[in-house]
């Protein structure tokens, strides 16, 4: 089974930002455990598609 994003550790964040890169680009999917988003499901362990989840996208305060 491929390792999911979510499993990835800081060093391999670190080894591999390229990868991250291409896994990330154009985010269409999160992790509705870790967080995380991807382009392709496959790379998350409990995926979900933003554009199922999104309503109203304004400015959000980062601290809030
Ligand atoms: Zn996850």
């Amino acid at each position: 089974m491929p390792k999911t994003l979510c499993d990835w550790s800081k060093k391999e964040l670190k080894q591999k930002p390229e990868k991250l890169h291409a896994l990330t680009r154009n985010a269409c999917h999160y992790c509705k455990k870790c967080g995380r988003v991807a382009n392709t499901k496959k790379a998350l362990c409990s995926a979900e598609s933003f554009s199922k989840a999104m309503t109203v996208v304004e400015e959000v305060d980062f601290a809030a």
